[in-house]
C-alpha cells in the first residue's frame, strides 16, 4: 500500500531503497566556520555559504554512492531540537545540559505560546532538491521530542505543550509539501522514553500529518521498544526508520509476535561504532529482516544519523548500505 502511495505521489523507487537517517558529519572547514561564527569572526552569510558547500558535497556523494532517497545532511544544524526552538516564537534559550557522550546543548525553555515563524527547513530542502533529480527527504523534529527535550514553563502540562508544537510543525509540513516535497521524515527519537505517553505522541502526529498528502517517515532510536510495541504502529506514518543493528536486531522478535504493518527503514549499520561493517555482516542483517518482513516493505539505511562519525567513516557506512540494498535487489 505504501508503495502505491509513493507511485501516486510520482516517486518511483526500486526494491530495497537505500537511504539515510538525516545527519552527516560536518567537514572540517564547516566545524571551524561554526566556531568562528560563534566568536563573531565571520558573518552569518559567510557561514551559510560554507553550509551550502557542505550540503552540495553530501548530495553529490550520495548520488555517487547510489543512494535512492537522499537527505540534505543537516549541515546547518547543531542540535536537532534547539535548531527548531531557536527559530520558533515561544522558546527561550536555557542553560547547558548534557545530551549524549560529551555533547552539551542549551535545553530550550517554553515561556510563551509556540508559533510557526514561517518556513524553517524549506529553504534548505529546496536547495538540496535543486542539486539532484533523486528525491530528497524533508526533515523535521517531531512535536513529542521537541516537547520532551525542552522545559515547559508555559503550558498546563506536557500534552498541551506537545499538541501546540504539533499545530506549529504541521504548518512546516504544509510548507514543505507546497514546495514540492513528497517524502517527509518527522523524527521522534524520544518516542519510547515514557511509554505511558505514547498516546500523546500519536495524537500529536495525527495533528501534524492528518489529511496531508506526502509519504511520512518517523525515525526513532535509543528505544525500549518492547514497552511501546505494537501500540506504536498506530502512529500515522507510512514508514518507521528504526535503529536495528545496535540492539542486535532484537526488535525482530517483537515483529514475530505481532506483525509489523508499515514500511521500515531498517538500520543495517551501527552509527556508534568506528568499525565499518563488512558486506557479509550487512547482508546477514538484511537476510534476518526478510525472515519476518515482506521485501516490498524494506528500506535499507544506517541505524541513526551519522554525524558523530568521521566523513570517511560515514561514506563507507553509506557505501555498505547501498551495496546490501543492491545485492538483494538483484
Ligand atoms: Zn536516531
Amino acid at each position: 500500500m505504501s508503495r502505491q502511495k509513493l507511485e501516486r505521489l510520482g516517486v518511483h523507487l526500486p526494491l530495497f531503497p537505500a537511504t539515510s537517517v538525516g545527519s552527516f558529519p560536518k567537514p572540517d572547514y564547516l566545524v571551524q566556520a561554526r566556531a568562528d561564527f560563534s566568536k563573531g569572526r565571520i558573518t552569518q552569510q559567510q557561514l551559510e555559504e560554507l553550509e551550502r558547500k557542505a550540503t552540495a558535497f553530501w548530495i553529490a556523494k550520495q548520488e555517487e554512492l547510489g543512494v535512492d532517497v537522499l537527505v540534505d545532511g543537516e549541515q546547518y544544524r547543531g542540535d536537532m531540537v534547539a535548531y527548531f526552538a531557536e527559530r520558533m516564537p515561544g522558546f527561550t534559550q536555557g542553560g547547558l545540559v548534557r545530551s549524549y557522550g560529551n555533547r552539551y546543548y542549551h535545553k530550550p525553555v517554553i515561556t510563551g505560546a509556540v508559533l510557526w515563524p514561517g518556513p524553517i527547513t524549506v529553504g534548505w530542502w529546496k536547495y538540496a532538491q535543486g542539486l539532484t533529480a533523486k528525491p530528497v527527504k524533508g526533515m523535521l523534529t517531531g512535536p513529542y521530542t521537541v516537547m520532551d527535550w525542552s522545559f515547559n514553563e508555559h503550558y498546563a502540562d506536557r500534552k498541551a505543550a506537545c499538541l501546540a508544537l504539533a499545530d506549529a510543525l504541521r504548518q512546516e509540513v504544509q510548507a514543505l509539501i507546497a514546495a514540492g516535497c513528497r517524502i517527509i521524515q518527522i523524527d521522534e527519537p524520544a518516542l519510547s522514553v515514557r511509554p505511558e505517553e505514547l498516546p500523546i505522541a500519536i495524537e500529536a502526529m495525527h495533528r501534524v500529518t492528518n489529511g496531508l498528502d506526502a509519504y511520512f517517515i518517523t525515525h526513532a532510536c535509543y528505544g525500549a521498544f518492547e514497552y511501546i510495541y505494537p501500540a506504536m504502529l498506530d502512529l500515522p506514518v507510512d514508514n518507521f526508520d528504526l535503529e536495528m543493528s545496535n540492539s542486535g536486531l532484537d526488535m525482530l522478535a517483537l515483529f514475530r509476535r505481532h506483525p509489523f504493518t508499515k514500511d521500515i527503514s531498517f538500520g543495517v549499520v551501527d552509527v556508534h561504532s568506528h568499525v565499518v561493517e563488512d558486506a557479509d555482516t550487512v547482508r546477514r542483517r538484511v537476510e534476518q529482516a526478510l525472515t519476518v518482513l515482506p521485501k516490498e516493505r524494506v528500506w535499507v539505511d544506517p541505524d541513526c544519523g551519522l554525524k558523530t562519525r568521521t566523513v570517511e567513516e560515514a561514506i563507507e557506512k553509506l557505501r555498505a548500505c547501498v551495496a546490501a540494498a543492491r545485492a538483494f535487489r538483484n
